[in-house]
C-alpha cells in the first residue's frame, strides 16, 4: 500500500511521498556498475546543496546512530566534549564509552538549549579535540543555536565539530562550509521524508586528516574508506540501492520546492502548533529555542497523554509520545517533511476536539 490510512505526525519516521516510495521499486542494479556510479553521481550535487558544502558527502547504509558512533571513532583522539540536552545527545555521548573514547558531558536540563559561552569555557581547558552537538534535539523540540556554537568551536585550532542534523536537515537551511562543521549527519526518515535505513553525512578535509592520524577508526564506518570509494562514486560495502533511488526522488522534491520555501512552510507549521500548545496546554521547551520541525507539548497536568493519543488515532492522526523520561508528561508532534500547513491545521482541529 502506498498511501497511508492515517497521518503520521510522530517525529520520525514520517509520511513519505508516493513518488519517493515508487522510486524504491526500481529494478536491482549491481553496486559496482556504471549504472550505480551514475546514480551516486546524480544524488551528490543535491546532497551537497542540502548540507551547504562543496566538500565530501557520503551515504551510509545504516540508521543515523551508526554515523554518530562513526564520527567519534574517526575523530576523537584525546577527549570528547559531548553537549547533552536530551535523549539523542545523551545517546551520542553513550556511544563513546563502548569504543574506549574518553568524554566529558556538558549537560543542560532537558528543554533548554546549550550556551555558547559555556562551550567556550570548556574548550579553553584544552582538554577536548572534538565536540558533539545535536542541532534539533528531537526529544525536547529544542533547536540549539548552531551558528553561535559553531563560531565558538572555530575559535579553537583543531577541535572537530560534529553536528547531528537528523530532525532539522531539509526543514531548516544549513551552511556546513560557512559554519566550519567537520561532520554533519542525518538519517533520512525525518525531515527528508524518506523511509528509514539510510544515513547521509558531510565530512570536512580537516576531519579526514584527523581520521588519517588515528590508527583505529573501526571498520564499517572508516571514513577514509568512504572517501576512497566516494571519490569513485561508490560506497565501501553494498549500499541500500533502493534508498539511493528514493534519495534522488526526495532531493528532487526538496529542491523543487526550494529550501527557502520549505523552511517557511516548516516555520508556519511550527507556529500553528506552538500557538495551539500555548492556548490549550503548554510548550515544554525554552521559548527562545523552539524547533521548526518538532514541538514537544507538556500535558500541564490537564490530560492523560495515552487516552489523548488514542482519541487522535481514532480521528486518523498518529502523535508521538514523550521520549524517555518525558513519556507521560509530554507528547510530540513532528511537523516536518511532507506535512503541509493544511495537514497541521486539520490535526490541531482534531486535537481541540479530542480535548
Ligand atoms: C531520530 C534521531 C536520531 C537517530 O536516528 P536513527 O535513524 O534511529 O539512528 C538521532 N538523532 C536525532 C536528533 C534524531 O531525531
Amino acid at each position: 500500500m502506498i498511501r497511508s490510512p492515517k497521518k503520521m505526525f510522530i517525529p520520525g519516521p514520517t509520511e513519505v511521498h508516493p513518488d519517493v516510495l515508487t522510486a524504491m521499486t526500481h529494478y536491482q542494479i549491481g553496486h559496482r556498475t556504471q549504472e550505480m556510479r551514475d546514480l551516486v553521481k546524480r544524488v551528490k550535487p543535491g546532497l551537497r546543496t542540502l548540507f551547504g558544502t562543496r566538500g565530501d558527502v557520503f551515504l551510509s547504509t545504516s540508521s543515523a546512530t551508526c554515523v554518530m558512533e562513526g564520527a567519534l571513532t574517526n575523530l576523537v583522539k584525546t577527549k570528547l566534549l559531548a553537549l547533552e540536552c536530551g535523549a539523542w545527545s545523551q545517546k551520542w555521548a553513550d556511544t563513546a564509552q563502548p569504543n574506549g573514547i574518553a568524554l566529558e558531558r556538558q549537560i543542560v536540563p532537558w528543554g533548554k538549549a546549550h550556551d555558547p559561552d559555556d562551550v567556550r569555557k570548556a574548550l579553553k581547558t584544552g582538554a577536548y579535540d572534538t565536540v558533539t552537538l545535536v542541532w534539533c534535539e528531537t526529544s525536547t523540540g529544542v533547536l540549539n543555536p548552531l551558528a553561535d556554537i559553531a563560531k565558538v568551536v572555530r575559535e579553537f585550532d583543531d577541535v572537530m565539530l560534529c553536528v547531528d542534523a537528523v530532525s532539522a536537515l531539509a526543514a531548516v537551511p544549513i551552511d556546513v562550509d560557512a559554519l566550519g562543521i567537520d561532520v554533519c549527519l542525518a538519517g533520512t526518515q525525518k525531515a527528508m521524508a524518506m523511509p528509514p535505513g539510510l544515513g547521509v553525512f558531510s565530512c570536512s578535509e580537516r576531519a579526514l586528516k584527523r581520521a588519517a592520524s588515528k590508527p583505529q577508526r573501526g571498520y564499517y564506518m572508516d571514513f577514509l574508506q568512504f572517501k576512497k570509494n566516494g571519490d569513485n562514486d561508490e560506497t565501501p560495502s553494498t549500499p541500500t540501492t533502493a534508498h539511493i533511488f528514493a534519495l534522488e526522488a526526495a532531493l528532487g522534491r526538496i529542491h523543487g520546492e526550494t529550501m527557502e520555501k520549505r523552511a517557511e512552510r516548516h516555520r508556519r507549521m511550527a507556529k500553528l502548533t506552538q500557538d495551539w500548545a500555548r492556548e490549550h496546554l503548554a510548550i515544554f521547551s525554552d521559548p527562545a529555542h523552539l524547533s521548526p520541525s518538532v514541538t514537544c507539548i507538556a500535558n500541564a497536568g490537564k490530560i492523560d497523554v495515552d487516552a489523548f493519543a488514542k482519541q487522535l488515532d481514532a480521528r486518523g492522526f498518529i502523535l508521538g509520545d514523550g521520549y524517555g523520561k518525558l513519556k507521560n508528561t509530554t507528547f510530540r508532534i513532528g511537523h516536518f517533511g511532507e506535512h503541509t500547513v493544511d495537514d497541521v491545521t486539520r490535526l490541531l482541529a482534531a486535537m481541540t476536539e479530542a480535548l
